[in-house]
This record gives C-alpha cells, sequence and structure tokens, in this order.
C-alpha cells in the first residue's frame, strides 16, 4: 500500500514521496492571533493534526511547523479598537490559540515561530528578489513582479488575465502589473514599523510565511497546508517569491481542506456566521467535535449543523459504550485468570481478525487522508467487537489465554490504536507517557517564564531558570522562543 496525496498544484492524487525519507517537513499556515478562532478555522488545524499523526503512525519522521501570523492590518486595528499595543492583542490570542487547540488535542507543532522574529530573514529574501529583477521599490513599498515568474497562476490553476478578473484588485497605478503584490509595505502614521534599506514600514503577509517556512524547515519542503481560502492569493504568491529567490521548488505537495459551512456560507469571521470552539464545547465533548469535522473527506465541504454534531455524539457514545463494557469484562477476566499472563504478542491466527480493520484503516487513509471511511471502518470495528463480547459464554474461562480473549483483546487494541490516530480520546483521560509527561510540564513552565517575562516579573522567570537548572535541565533563548536541553 503506498500513500497517495491530492496535489493541488498538479489536480491529481500522487504517491507521498518526500524528498529525504523518512523526515518529512510540513508547514502549516497557523493562525492570525487578533480574536478566537472558530469551528471553521479547528477543520484545518484538526485535519492537518491527523495527517501529521498519521504520517508518525507510518514511521516517517514529521519536522512540523505552524506559524503564528502575529502582525497585520486586523491585528493593527484590534489594538486601535482596544487601545492597547499589537504585542499585546497578538500575546492575549496566541495564548488562548493554545488553550482552544489543546482542549481539542490538537498535538504542538515542533515549532510555532512568530512572523515579527523574523524580521532580518524578509529583509534578506526581499533584497535578494529585488537583486534578481523579480521586485521593485516604489516610495518605500516594495513589489513583487508577477511577470517575472512564469509559472504565476499554476497553482490556482488560472492564467493572470482571470485571476486579475475574479480577483478584483484594487487598482494601483504604482504597480507594473497590478497582480503585483507587497513584499514590504511602507509605514503609515501609527502603525508599528521596522527599519529596512527602503525605508521604515512592515513585512507583507506572503513573504512571512515563505521566510519561517524555509527558516525553519528547508528550502524544499514536502507539505504546505493551509484552507482552500489560501490558495490564492496566499500560497500563489509564497510559491513564486520562494521559488523565485532560491530557484528550487518550495513545496513537493500543496494541500488544502475544504470549509465548513454554515446555512451553505462560508464559515468566516468577516460574515459572523461563526462559532468559537468555547461555545462549541459547551455543548459537545472534544472527541465528538472531532469526530464530527473528520466526518468528511477533507477536501470535501462540511456542514456545521446541530444535526450533524448530534449523529457525532451518538457515534461516539457507541464507541463508548463498546469500550465500557469491554474493559469490565476484560477486568473481570483478569480477577478470574488462574494463571499470570504472558505478555507476548498472540499468534497471527488470533489476530487475523483485527488485522483486517487495521488494514482497512489503512488502505482509506493511504487514499488522500479519506477519514469519513476510515471512521466506517471504525465503527464496523467496534461492532464486530460487540458481536464477539456477545457470543462469548457467560461463564468465563479460567485463562487469560482463552482463543476468544486474545482475538478480542486485540482487536480492543486495534480499536484503541485507531482512535489515537484519530487523536480521539475516548476512554477517559489522555494517555499520556511518563517522556510525554515530563516535555509538556517542561513545555509549560517555559510558557509561564516567558509571560512572567512579558509582565516583568523577572524574579518568577529566574526562579523557573534556576529551579529547572538545578535539575539538569538548560534553558536557551533564541529570537523564534526558548529551547531547553538536558545535561
Ligand atoms: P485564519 O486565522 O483566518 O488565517 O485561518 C486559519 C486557517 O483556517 C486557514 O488555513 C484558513 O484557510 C482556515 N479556514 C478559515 N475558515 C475556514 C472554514 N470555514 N472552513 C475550513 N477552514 C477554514
Ligand atoms: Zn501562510
Amino acid at each position: 500500500m503506498t500513500l497517495k496525496i491530492y496535489n493541488t498544484l498538479t489536480r491529481r492524487k500522487e504517491e507521498f514521496v518526500p524528498l529525504n525519507p523518512p523526515t518529512v517537513r510540513m508547514y502549516n499556515c497557523g493562525p492570525t492571533v487578533y480574536d478566537y478562532f472558530h469551528i471553521g478555522n479547528a477543520r484545518n488545524f484538526v485535519i492537518i493534526d491527523v495527517i501529521r499523526r498519521y504520517l508518525r503512525f507510518n514511521g516517517y519522521q514529521v519536522q512540523f511547523v505552524q506559524n503564528i501570523t502575529d502582525i497585520d492590518d486586523k491585528i493593527i486595528n484590534k489594538a486601535r479598537a482596544e487601545g492597547c499595543t499589537t504585542e499585546e492583542i497578538a500575546q492575549k490570542y496566541t495564548r488562548i490559540y493554545f488553550e482552544q487547540a489543546d482542549r481539542l488535542a490538537i498535538q504542538r507543532a515542533d515549532s510555532h515561530p512568530k512572523a515579527t522574529d523574523h524580521i532580518p530573514q524578509m529583509l534578506t529574501l526581499i533584497s535578494t528578489l529585488l537583486d534578481r529583477d523579480h521586485a521593485y521599490v516604489v516610495d518605500g513599498d516594495v513589489f513583487f513582479r508577477i511577470n517575472s515568474y512564469t509559472s504565476y497562476g499554476a497553482l490556482s490553476g488560472k492564467n493572470p488575465d482571470d485571476l486579475l478578473e475574479g480577483a478584483r484588485v484594487e487598482v494601483d497605478p504604482r504597480k507594473e502589473n497590478p497582480l503585483d503584490f507587497a513584499l514590504w509595505k511602507a509605514s503609515k502614521e501609527d502603525e508599528p514599523s521596522w527599519e529596512s534599506p527602503w525605508g521604515a514600514g512592515r513585512p507583507g503577509w506572503h513573504i512571512e510565511c515563505s521566510v519561517m517556512a524555509m527558516e525553519h524547515l528547508s528550502k524544499t519542503i514536502d507539505i504546505h497546508s493551509g484552507g482552500a481560502d489560501l490558495i490564492f492569493p496566499h500560497h500563489e504568491n509564497e510559491r513564486a517569491q520562494s521559488e523565485s529567490a532560491t530557484g528550487e521548488p518550495f513545496v513537493r505537495y500543496w494541500l488544502h481542506n475544504g470549509f465548513l459551512n454554515i446555512n451553505k456560507e462560508k464559515m468566516s469571521k468577516s460574515l459572523g456566521n461563526f462559532f468559537t470552539i468555547d461555545q462549541v464545547l459547551e455543548r459537545y465533548d472534544p472527541a465528538t467535535v472531532r469526530l464530527f469535522l473528520l466526518s468528511a473527506h477533507y477536501r470535501h465541504p462540511l456542514d456545521f449543523s446541530e444535526e450533524n454534531l448530534q449523529e457525532a455524539e451518538s457515534a461516539c457514545q457507541r464507541i463508548i459504550d463498546c469500550l465500557v463494557t469491554i474493559d469490565k469484562l476484560i477486568n473481570l477476566w483478569k480477577a478470574n485468570a488462574q494463571s499470570e499472563v504472558t505478555r507476548t504478542e498472540p499468534p497471527s491466527d488470533l489476530t487475523a481478525r483485527g488485522q483486517r480493520f487495521l488494514e482497512a484503516f489503512l488502505e482509506v487513509m493511504d487514499d488522500d487522508f479519506n477519514t469519513a471511511r476510515a471512521q466506517s471502518v471504525i465503527f464496523d470495528l467496534v461492532a464486530d467487537i460487540n458481536l464477539q463480547r456477545k457470543e462469548l459464554p457467560d461463564v468465563l474461562p479460567a485463562s487469560l489465554l482463552d482463543e476468544r480473549y486474545v482475538t478480542l483483546a486485540h482487536c480492543v487494541k486495534v480499536l484503541e490504536e485507531l482512535l489515537s490516530i484519530l487523536g480521539l480520546q475516548i476512554s477517559g483521560p489522555p494517555s499520556v507517557t511518563h517522556d510525554d509527561m515530563t516535555e509538556r510540564l517542561i513545555a509549560l513552565l517555559i510558557e509561564i517564564r516567558s509571560m512572567a517575562r512579558e509582565r516583568k516579573h523577572w524574579d518568577i522567570a529566574d526562579t523557573i531558570r534556576q529551579r529547572l537548572q538545578d535539575m539538569g535541565i538548560y534553558l536557551e533563548d533564541h529570537p523564534q522562543g526558548t529551547i531547553w536541553k538536558k545535561q
């Protein structure tokens, strides 16, 4: 079986071959931190989380980067409205983003770089584009010259003339082509700005992602993802500027999810037709929400409706009931077991039944991550486990090595494995290993320390650093964030 991924660039499913296996370099456009994120945004974050888990399950070493856009018009406007700085807005909503993502069991990326920590690298990339005639300066703005990049429009599948018509871009007489886009924007009064060779200003949105993807991963990355609304202009422009600067392919597989709709319209902040994660989690638990978000193929539209969420809720309940019944049974059997159980892998004739479900699951996930069909496999397995349970005698066999027990226990193990690939923490609280727990606690301390530093509580920050050091854990502060090392 081979994994196939639909590539937006080629408009077909392609066999997945990373540039340097077993490493997979993956970049997802992260949140713009100016407000609570909604359940539509969560569709993107949850799908990418599942894809990452699935790649790991397949033995890949995934390097996953998800940026934080912490400077843009919306952040500036919010800061003005609330009478505070853009940093304060960005910090507040970054913290909220992580809290909510954690509630949905979305695993943290290996790195979450912030745009404002990468201004020098953006200036370098823009200078390279200017040196190569791919960009030009007008009154302190720097524009990318789309006519200098012959593949412009290939990602969105349109030629520049059609794009022009569809995009209804503002006509700016200073641009050579109306589709030319800003790499650097001259600063306006009252806006945060950085020094540059072209005067004070701030970066354009697209250049941020190119820089962070290349800086934290490499010139060519394996998977770049986002919602379908990012294909044009964001990803088209990222691709144009990155490839023009490096002369190498920027992304091997472009992956885009369809929209979460409500009343047949895309859920979005601008339309005001959205529900925040808090609002949804008030009524449904995280596993139900994930099950719902994964109930359609990721490229298809999905309707946010009470009916669909309730359906996911009862589906979730079916899994819980199954696991609870089996849990009770297994404990009973263990209590009655005459002999110690040998914890070796059961023989293959006893695992064939569970194995069939595992293979069916892998087959549909290999087909461009078809989580909708993967869920059907899970429910077939739940039904099969329930059936096996019913067929068991009322009198418990004396030994845990009874064939029926071994087959059933293996099926349950497969079920738990499949649930964890979809990030469905159904059988109670997340089971974290000791190592996971340590990592997460250290990450939490680092987060608290940086909050203390932001608020100038140096004593708290220093105590955290010192106490960790006493335990042999050394913190290193870098522009992209703090990392820790053991000594
Ligand atoms: P934003 O913070 O607006 O940049 O959005 C974060 C991610 O959510 C991006 O990948 C968007 O494409 C995606 N997104 C936004 N709205 C929806 C929606 N209604 N359905 C699915 N994905 C969405
Ligand atoms: Zn981006």
